[in-house]
């Protein structure tokens, strides 16, 4: 840290993100990306003459085309959408316009690390609510909260969904606090909470194309909210960085959100592959949630979840494991092809009976 570091940084904590190891090949299933390539759109808008000749210009810093085009595939107005890069930087966007200097705020205490990171780098003031002992979000709890709350639903990496009644319920419970609805993985079975935010001004969903749109190396993700809420953001983001967004980003946002069809046969197939990765494993004797994203938690009673992650990697399967309470004793394995997933399956098998790794 230098000296010249803005003091009230002191408390600073950034965000780990998943490893992304180049010393082997490895069969990643680490950071919840897709492991087959983006809509045959997206080659094609990258390959466009024209696109390379506008670079010279800026691009739309009020991002329409691809906010229309969102617009489009969730039945809402471009007004009711931002753009960011990433739904990492829509996250942190909205903390930033909505939240004071050491206002409050709450996430559950096992979810996505970002939340908390944020917090503590931005000085927010903010509180853990533990999830039930079945890992699913207490609703009641943060219907009771007062301050801002934000959690990914489905929660990660638990892979927990609750209902979009639920999430009416904690929008209603104090309509003057921010209710941030992270959806990263809500395209693998679950129900989304846009169609509420007609009805609730306090609501914003946040999506991403990093997952389900298989996009995480163009990295562009937006959030849905009432007009009002979404100028506040764009105000922000024009006293931050105007032009968030890439020409050939948004290009490829728009080819992606085109392909419907690609969308629905890329996610089906994770939701099987998932599915029935999830019942081999409990064939193998490990409990495992009931995931509706595309990762699966699970633990195993005779193998120590850190040790497991340990030796996959040795032998070339990257998973990722928390070294945190609570969930210490469990395994994130990111649902890739059927194939990647018979490999861990192999592997997994292998070290439980014992066995030296095939080959290094
Ligand atoms: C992956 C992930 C994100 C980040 O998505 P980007 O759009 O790549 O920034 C946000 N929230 C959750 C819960 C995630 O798992």
């Amino acid at each position: 840290m230098s000296e010249f570091l803005a003091a009230r940084y002191a408390g600073m904590s950034p965000y780990v993100p998943g490893e992304q190891p180049k010393d082997r090949p490895y069969v990643k299933l680490n950071a919840n990306e897709t492991s087959v390539p983006p809509c045959p759109g997206v080659a094609k808008a990258l390959a466009d003459p024209q696109l390379a000749a506008g670079l010279g210009r800026y691009a739309d810093p009020h991002c329409m085309p691809l906010r229309e085009a969102v617009a489009r595939t969730y039945g809402v107005t471009a007004a009711e959408v931002f753009c960011g890069n990433g739904s990492d930087e829509v996250l942190g966007l909205l903390l930033l316009t909505f939240c004071e200097p050491g206002a409050r705020i709450a996430f559950p205490d096992v979810t996505y690390g970002f939340y908390r990171d944020f917090s503590a780098t931005h000085g927010l003031a903010w509180t853990e609510l533990p999830l039930r002992d079945d890992f699913a979000l207490d609703v009641e709890a943060f219907a009771a909260f007062d301050g801002t709350v934000v959690f990914p639903n489905p929660n990660a990496p638990t892979g927990l969904a609750i209902t979009r009644g639920d999430v009416a319920r904690i929008c209603e419970a104090h309509p003057n606090r921010l209710v941030i609805v992270d959806e990263a993985y809500v395209d693998y079975g679950s129900q989304t909470c846009v169609p509420l935010t007609r009805d609730h001004r306090n609501l914003v969903i946040v999506h991403t194309m990093s997952k389900s749109r298989n996009l995480a190396g163009a990295h562009i993700g937006w959030c849905i909210a009432q007009p009002d809420l979404i100028d506040d953001l764009n105000d922000i983001k024009f006293s931050f960085n105007p032009f968030n967004l890439s020409a050939p980003t948004m290009a490829i946002g728009i080819a992606a959100l085109e392909d419907e069809g690609y969308f629905q046969t890329c996610t089906s197939t994770i939701c099987e592959t998932r599915d029935h990765t999830s019942l081999a494993l409990e064939g193998l004797g490990f409990t495992v949630l009931p995931s509706k994203a595309n990762f699966i938690c699970a633990r195993h009673p005779m193998v120590r979840a850190a040790d497991l992650c340990a030796r996959l990697r040795t032998a070339g399967v990257l998973t990722r494991h928390y070294d945190a309470p609570r969930i210490d004793g469990w395994l994130r394995v990111t649902v890739g092809t059927p194939q990647e997933m018979a490999l861990f399956l192999a592997e997994t098998e292998r070290i439980l009976q014992g066995r030296a790794p095939a080959s290094p």
